[in-house]
């Protein structure tokens, strides 16, 4: 279960939705430099609703290499709302408890505890 408040959701979904606001303006400017027209096309339609596909598509379409990260972060942003929607943000996926409000707050898309991402990122390093 989250721990956090109705007001503390709503101060994180507000840094989320800028940085979304953000991201999504730097992707655009690099897709018109590269004169893409897919990649714009896909870029002004109602990206909120299928921007995951959207964004797949963008990331392995052409050489994005400046954009990719600001792609990772929109694509945490999307998956972080739907967290929000489903009632499981601000949960651990890991071990289920609650993710530090201070952790959020660094990190707003975070999806585990700290204790749970050093162990992730312990196994995974190479
Ligand atoms: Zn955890």
């Amino acid at each position: 279960m989250t721990t956090l408040s109705t007001e503390q959701v709503a101060h994180l979904t507000t840094m989320m939705d800028e940085r979304f606001a953000r991201e999504l303006d730097e992707i655009r400017a690099v897709a018109a430099r590269s004169r893409d027209e897919r990649a714009q096309e896909a870029l002004t339609g109602t990206l909120a609703d299928r921007a995951d596909q959207v964004l797949s598509e963008i990331a392995t379409a052409a050489d994005y290499a400046i954009v990719r990260q600001d792609i990772e972060d929109v694509r945490d942003i999307v998956a972080a709302r739907r967290r929000l929607a489903s009632g499981h943000y601000g949960v651990c996926v890991d071990c289920g408890e609650a993710i530090a409000y201070e952790r959020l707050l660094a990190y707003p898309t975070a999806k585990r505890c700290i204790t749970c991402q050093r162990e992730h990122e312990r196994r995974h390093a190479v």
